[in-house]
């Protein structure tokens, strides 16, 4: 088993383990995540959340 680590899973970590994980078998390589945080939020969508939230109809 090859072991691939990656250092922070913000936006270049996540982006490019979702390629890698599609093209190297889960068989053959074990990839592992370090980040200091549980989740990434995709930073450019804060800007079109405020444009484009609304409040609910009532
Ligand atoms: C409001 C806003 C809007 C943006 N809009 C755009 C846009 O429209 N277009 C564009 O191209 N870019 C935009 N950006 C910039 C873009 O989001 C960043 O350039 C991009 O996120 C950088 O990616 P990164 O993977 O290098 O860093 P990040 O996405 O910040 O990821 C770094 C990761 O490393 C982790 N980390 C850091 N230090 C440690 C540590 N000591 N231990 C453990 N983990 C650690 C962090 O928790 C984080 O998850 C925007 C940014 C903001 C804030």
């Amino acid at each position: 088993m090859r072991r691939l680590l990656v250092l922070g899973g913000g936006t270049a970590g996540t982006m490019i383990v979702n390629k890698l994980r599609r093209r190297l078998p889960a068989r053959e390589w074990d990839i592992t995540v370090v980040d200091r945080d549980d989740e990434h939020r995709y930073q450019p969508g804060y800007q079109v959340d405020g444009r484009t939230c609304r409040p609910a109809e009532a």
